[in-house]
């Protein structure tokens, strides 16, 4: 149905591009013309915006899909989530957008209790983890749950007073590797090692403290509810509502290469040799692609920079389903905090009256690449063997479904931004700025939210600002 939908719009878009040459301009029209590149959450809700604002909006996405780091794999037994999956309390815009459009959720709670543990090849229960031999934290951190010890680390060292003060002179003495500052304010290095694993950066040696204190500061108010919200159907149904409000189609297909700017308009040019122009663009390009894209004049200070430097941490979703529950075999719960390569095993939560099998495995960090790396064909048994392994229960009753790895995908080369040491000083409040008639959003580009609510706030405040400026 989606797939009938977007050969569709591609059709559509082909025929317009033809008919008229360009999306561009059209002289004696009011309306200012804006092109959004990418069809992710920030470009479908920045057009929007746009749209509601009186711009004609036209929008240019490299993929064959909609939502971008959104992707509910319908094509996999149970439609498991590829990318983002929930929806936190704090999430105002984005709730305020499933509310307007209709888009059905159902809530659960957040992910933290009943996790098993494996350390070193060693199952052992929640609950017995704090006394357990293999527990080789020190003092308090021994009593902390294990999959949620990098929270309680950064509650107990976070000095930001609240979402918005990461940027404010006063804590760039934090900007600084969080491996050496956690050690010098006496985090063990068995914490440290295991705060490597389901990491949100590439190595706590490669990541600003001050990064990570924000993070902290995000998650604190975003499971303050201790609920989530997940999407009946998928998160992909919230950029197929946003889309269908859209009065112009998405053109699919149309990977942007380069970007010039004059005074008088923008023009942006894309692989399969089309041209556009417009008033205004919106670019929504993971800044890791968007540096392979020829931007002309080059963007000078804080924004260049970041275009040029920005990294992004790996993140790779793999899909299992569980023929029988081999969890209740070896007395341990399916969810699984572990520093195997498997990392965080999660029991999806079923949509109401529906109980499934299916398992997540979240990776990220450096522990990505283990699977990321291996032929298709070397992925699934790979994984299972690793799994019985861990698990002997769960040998010939798990199926191997599918992969996400997001690092190694052309179009985002990453799962989310993050900050490496000095960055948040060196361009952390410049990289905000447009580069004159282009303006960026994404996940990226968000002062408080993180994560899709980020998507959503950048769009929202991008797109307000380019209407203003008619
Ligand atoms: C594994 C994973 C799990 C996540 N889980 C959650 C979660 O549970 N909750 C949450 O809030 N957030 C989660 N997130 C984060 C969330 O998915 C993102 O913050 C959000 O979807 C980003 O939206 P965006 O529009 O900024 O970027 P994107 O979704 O990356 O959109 C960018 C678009 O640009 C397109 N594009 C790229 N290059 C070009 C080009 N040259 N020309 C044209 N188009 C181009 C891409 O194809 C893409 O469609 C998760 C992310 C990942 C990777």
């Amino acid at each position: 149905m989606q797939q009938h939908h977007q050969r569709r719009a591609v059709i559509a878009g082909s025929a317009a591009i033809m008919a008229t040459g360009s999306v561009g301009h059209v002289r004696g029209q009011p309306k200012p013309n804006v092109i959004v590149i990418g069809a992710g959450l920030a470009g479908l809700n920045a057009a929007l915006h746009l749209q509601d604002g009186g711009a004609r909006v036209s929008v240019l996405e490299a993929s064959s899909r909609l939502g971008g780091r959104i992707h509910t794999r319908r094509d996999l037994e149970g439609a498991p989530e590829g990318g983002a999956k929930q929806v936190h309390d704090s999430y105002t815009r984005t709730q305020a957008r499933i509310r307007e459009l209709g888009v059905g959720v159902f809530k659960r709670p957040v992910l933290t209790s009943g996790t098993a543990v494996n350390i070193g090849g060693v199952n052992v229960s929640a609950k017995e983890w704090p006394t357990a031999a293999i527990n080789k934290l020190a003092g308090d951190e021994r009593g902390l749950p294990l999959a949620t010890l990098r929270f309680q680390v950064l509650t107990k060292l976070n000095p930001l007073t609240d979402l918005q003060a990461w940027r404010q002179p006063a804590f760039q003495q934090y900007d600084v590797a969080f491996k050496p500052l956690a050690r010098s304010l006496g985090i063990s290095d068995e914490a440290l090692r295991i705060m490597e694993f389901a990491a949100t950066s590439m190595g706590l040696d490669d990541v600003s403290a001050l990064h990570l204190f924000r993070r902290h500061k995000q998650s604190q108010a975003a499971e303050f509810g201790s609920t989530a919200r997940f999407f009946t159907g998928g998160t992909s149904s919230l950029p197929d509502a946003i889309a269908s409000k859209l009065t112009t189609s998405v053109l699919f297909g149309k990977q942007v290469k380069g970007i010039t700017q004059s005074k008088s308009g923008v023009e942006v040019r894309c692989a399969d040799g089309t041209t556009h122009t417009a008033d205004f663009v919106m670019c929504t390009i993971p800044f890791p692609v968007l540096r392979d894209v020829a931007l002309d004049p080059a963007p000078s200070g804080g924004v260049g920079l970041a275009i040029r430097a920005l990294p992004a941490v790996h993140a790779t979703h793999i899909h299992l389903i569980a023929r029988a529950p081999f969890w209740h075999d070896d007395g341990f719960p399916p969810t699984m905090f572990t520093d195997s390569p498997l990392e965080m095993v999660s029991k999806l939560f079923d949509e109401p009256g529906h109980e499934s099998g299916s398992l997540l495995l979240e990776l990220r960090g450096r522990g990505c690449a283990r699977f990321d790396s291996l032929p298709e064909a070397d992925k699934g048994p790979a994984i299972l063997t690793e799994l019985a392994r861990l698990r002997p229960a769960s040998k010939g009753k798990v199926d191997y479904l599918g992969i996400d790895s997001w690092a190694t995908n052309p179009l985002f080369k990453g799962g989310y931004h993050y900050f490496r040491p000095g960055q948040v000083t060196a361009f952390g409040a410049a990289m905000f700025s447009p580069w004159g008639r282009v303006h960026f959003a994404g996940e990226h580009l968000a002062e408080i939210g993180v994560g899709l609510e980020a998507a959503m706030e950048s769009s929202e405040r991008e797109a307000r600002a380019i209407l203003t400026k008619f």
